[in-house]
């Protein structure tokens, strides 16, 4: 298979990703040693970047990968959005620990490892199935304690992911050893129930999506109220309405789970309403810029 060549930067210095070489004592490659984060780019301008870079801090403090100076890697980011020139595309940045002699614990001064690379984003397939709805499966969370940091370690939700691909679905909602639903392996979700929207409490069983935020902030406009309170798997056949948040999946309505319909199989008016409001807040942030 061809690999797509991306604009990149790594540890400052502007390259195509098939000149990036990173050493195989890399921690992120060794260990997983390392965390991410993904950004929209509408319009040319990175969507959120205040939250993300907000969160981003918040994943290296977790961790302490120390060094990193993330006004700095922003200022990056910025020049390889200018120099890709590339309107509807994705930001994404890794940092790890860096190479060293493979051991457990941190190296000292061991300067950590920047990469970035901007990609084109195609919105089409996701903008089809935001108007459809997509179908999910529930699967066991099989992750670790700290799911609140964006880190590169993501077997348990690759497994799940791929069982959901296998099940021709879009994505697996997560539950725990209680049968209480998490989030996605890769999205927040909301149920709306008796017209509220519920999500699953903050905290370190789920990532502080960057997309639930402003959902959060956006439910006002749609006129619903958001409790943060956890939803069981058997209790999903209940709910109203059922959607997905991501960065590139935006608002993307639930119609199947397991193979039965949910809320008569079709997108319903609170996740419409979300949906437009979504929309109406990126066009304004790119009328702004
Ligand atoms: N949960 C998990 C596990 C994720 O990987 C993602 C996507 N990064 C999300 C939620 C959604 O987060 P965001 O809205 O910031 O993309």
């Amino acid at each position: 298979m061809s690999l797509p060549d991306y604009l990149a930067c790594l540890d400052g210095a502007v390259m195509p990703l098939s000149q990036v070489k990173i050493s195989p004592l890399d921690r992120a490659f060794l260990f997983g040693d390392a965390i991410y984060e993904v950004l929209r780019v509408y319009g040319g301008k990175a969507y959120l970047a205040d939250e993300h870079f907000q969160r981003l801090e918040n994943s290296l403090a977790a961790i302490r990968i120390h060094g990193i100076d993330i006004n700095e890697t922003r200022r990056r980011m910025d020049n390889l959005l200018a120099r890709a020139n590339c309107p509807e595309a994705m930001v994404y940045i890794q940092i790890t620990r860096g190479a060293a002699p493979r051991k457990h614990a941190f190296p000292k001064d061991t300067p950590p490892l920047e990469l970035l690379w901007v990609q084109a984003y195609d919105d089409g397939p996701t903008a089809v199935k935001r108007q459809q709805g997509v179908g999910v499966i529930t699967h066991p969370d099989l992750r670790w304690k700290r799911c609140d940091v964006k880190s590169v370690n993501l077997l348990g939700n690759l497994l799940a992911n791929q069982a959901a691909a296998e099940a021709d679905c879009d994505e697996a909602l997560l539950y725990n050893d209680a049968g209480f639903l998490t989030e996605g392996s890769h999205s927040s979700f909301f149920a709306v129930i008796d017209g509220a929207l519920v999500t699953t409490p903050g905290g370190n069983t789920i990532l502080p999506g960057i997309t639930r935020l402003i959902t959060f902030r956006l439910a006002p406009q749609a006129g619903v109220a958001v409790r943060e309170q956890q939803l069981h798997r058997h209790d999903v056949d209940k709910v109203q309405e059922l959607f997905l948040t991501g960065t590139t999946s935006e608002v993307l309505p639930i119609v199947r789970v397991d193979g039965k319909p949910i809320a008569g199989g079709e997108p319903g008016p609170v996740t419409r309403a979300l949906q437009r409001a979504f929309t109406e807040a990126v066009r304004q942030s790119a009328k702004i810029a």
